[in-house]
């Protein structure tokens, strides 16, 4: 493996590898098939990469999306690795040379699509030219069960057939035992070595708080963002495109995605947010797949996911430069409302019903966890952490619980007095004792429960409610326009049978001041920073690629922090190979030097 470590350091500039990637390769370099989960920004790509380099012959990778190849591999020849892609985007002229340095076996990797792959004549042509081994990537997309399911990638169990004795090697971030299993059969796979790297996400910092003033609280998670790249999921497209132009007018450039506009219009916004430094990007869920721009340093949530899953994979397009990111959440009343109903009116079978409230209830329920974030996000996943994070909102500030029974008994009979048919806003009403219309005109200044609430403010009775529901003493009934509702748990709550301990919500005023952190730029060193990210954007458009092709954040912030003076002391820098080194490191030097 000394070969596999002077490539690393060499070529990738990089001093050591990332957890699992030197056991993947040694299996590699030893003819095994192998199947590898890694979270996202775990590493994969050097997985198969490495071994391309080493072994004889051109490595053939596999993957959906053509719309990623060519910055994956203009990331490649940046670092002086011969590699092309094919597919339906190529000009037949284009293709012919790849065609003919592929037979002159000039290439050491190959991207292709699986449809591609897979043509009769495609096969032919590769068969003789001496293949090292074959990455599939994106793995999961074997499976019928999974949303991002291919058709062709079926098919794709005849390559041990056409390949004998070629090493193949499956790489995902879905990690369940279910699609684990369904990997290794449907790509028939030949005794695997199986690589199964744990879920945690350390540098991402899970922060979840309830949902007030959503727009005041988005800005407040910006000022810890300034001029960085994130993406802010939204519910709806109107609320997408609403969202986008105000931050854009608050002076947060950000541009909308979502499935209603044109394809055009669409891959246009994807494309400047992977070229341009410090985008936003404002989306709906059909925004993320196989977006690997690892500088994403923030991914917001403005309505609640559908599930844990869907917040992890979302929550996991940032920080992939194992930097550090943030992940954001607000979440309220009325999104636990959206959701379950959404599942209740929805037209699938009763035993999936089920199966999507269980899913609910489960994220819900960890929107409100009292014990650190991350080792309850983990132990969803099977995963255990050894000690608290630190690094989740929960941790670093520890919200405080109350023994909410009293408050509970006072909410649900006033539920009980209005006669079940009122919203949360007028039952806090009556509960505050406001004399407002509504009161007057159904009576309710009368009744016992009129006023004796007026011992808490209007919105800590709404956190109450929001965790009632969420813990199933109350119930809000879509098909009578949100009224609460008692549950066959609100009578022993009642009755005493039950004591119930509450969240305290953070207030708005205690909410931890930004702070900065690791990854943040002091401002005396603002001006260098700009400078190399200028340097960087230059190179990047000449090249016609993303900034990070060039050099990740990370890098310029160790030559912010090292000023090297030399190329020497930019070798020395972890993501400076000697390539890179040759081709940028006068101008980035030169930079360095003016400030
Ligand atoms: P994945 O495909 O698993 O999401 P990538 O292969 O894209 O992840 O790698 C994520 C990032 O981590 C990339 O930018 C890559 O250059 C970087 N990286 C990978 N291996 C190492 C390593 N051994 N040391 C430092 N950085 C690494
Ligand atoms: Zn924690």
């Amino acid at each position: 493996m000394d070969s596999a470590r002077q490539i690393l350091r060499d070529i990738y500039g990089y001093t050591d590898f990332r957890g699992q990637q030197e056991p993947v390769i040694e299996a590699v370099m030893a003819g095994r098939d192998a199947v590898v989960l890694m979270p996202t920004g775990g590493g994969k790509s050097l997985c198969y990469q490495l071994p391309a380099l080493m072994l004889p012959g051109t490595a053939i990778v596999v993957s959906p999306l053509i719309a990623l190849m060519q910055d994956q591999v203009a990331a490649l020849k940046l670092l002086g690795i011969k590699a092309a892609f094919l597919n339906s985007s190529l000009d037949p002229e284009t293709e012919r040379r790849v065609l003919a340095d592929l037979r002159g076996g000039g290439l050491d990797l190959i991207y292709i699509a699986p449809e591609r792959l897979l043509q009769e004549r495609t096969l032919n042509f590769l068969r003789p030219i001496g293949i090292a081994l074959i990455a599939i990537d994106e793995a999961h997309c074997v499976s019928q069960w999974g949303h991002d399911f291919r058709r062709d990638y079926l098919d794709l169990h005849v390559l041990g057939q056409h390949f004998p004795g070629v090493p193949r090697l499956a790489l995902t971030a879905t990690a369940d035992a279910r699609t684990r299993k369904e990997i290794i059969g449907r790509l028939a796979l030949t005794d695997p070595a199986l690589f199964v790297s744990g879920f945690d996400r350390p540098n991402i910092q899970y922060n979840v708080l309830p949902k007030s003033d959503n727009r005041r609280q988005l800005l407040h998670l910006l000022s810890r963002h300034r001029d960085q790249a994130g993406i802010v999921y939204c519910m709806s497209r109107k609320k997408v495109e609403s969202t986008a132009a105000w931050l854009t007018e608050q002076g947060h450039p950000a541009l909308p995605y979502h499935a209603g506009m044109a394809a055009g219009e669409r891959a246009a916004n994807q494309h400047r947010f992977l070229r341009e430094d410090g985008l936003i990007m404002v989306a709906t869920i059909a925004f993320g797949m196989g977006i690997d721009k690892p500088d994403v340093r923030f991914v917001a949530h403005l309505d609640l996911p559908k599930s844990i899953e869907a917040y992890y994979q979302e929550t996991g397009r940032a920080g992939r430069d194992g930097e550090p990111a943030e992940a954001w959440m607000v979440y309220g009343l009325q999104d636990v409302v959206r959701l379950r109903q959404m599942v209740d009116t929805s037209e699938v079978g009763e035993a999936r019903k089920r199966e999507e409230r269980a899913r609910l209830d489960a994220l819900l329920g960890w929107c409100e966890v009292t014990e650190c974030r991350r080792r309850a996000l983990l132990a969803y996943f099977g995963d255990s952490l050894a000690e608290d994070c630190g690094n989740c909102d929960v941790c670093l500030q520890p919200p405080e619980t109350w023994d909410g029974t009293v408050a509970a008994q006072k909410l649900l009979s006033c539920v009980y007095r209005t006669g079940q048919r009122f919203g949360a806003g007028h039952v806090i009403d009556v509960l505050l004792g406001k004399e407002t219309e509504k009161v007057f005109q159904h009576g309710h200044q009368r009744l016992t429960t009129f006023g004796i609430g007026a011992d808490r403010s209007q919105p800590a009775w709404r956190s109450v409610i929001r965790q009632l529901v969420v813990q199933a003493y109350l119930r809000v009934d879509h098909d009578r326009y949100g009224a609460l509702v008692l549950t066959e748990l609100s009578r022993p709550l009642l009755r005493n049978e039950h004591r119930l301990v509450l969240r305290k919500d953070p207030e708005a005023a205690r909410q931890r001041k930004p702070k900065l952190r690791k990854g943040t730029v002091a401002e005396q060193d603002r001006q260098l920073w700009e400078a190399l990210r200028d340097c960087r954007k230059r190179l990047a458009d000449d090249q016609g690629v993303p900034p990070y092709v060039i050099f990740h954040d990370a890098v310029l912030m160790q030559m912010m922090e090292y000023r090297p003076g030399s190329a020497d002391e930019l070798l020395a820098i972890n993501g400076v190979g000697q390539v890179k080194l040759d081709r940028y490191g006068e101008e980035f030097l030169a930079v360095i030097n003016e400030h």
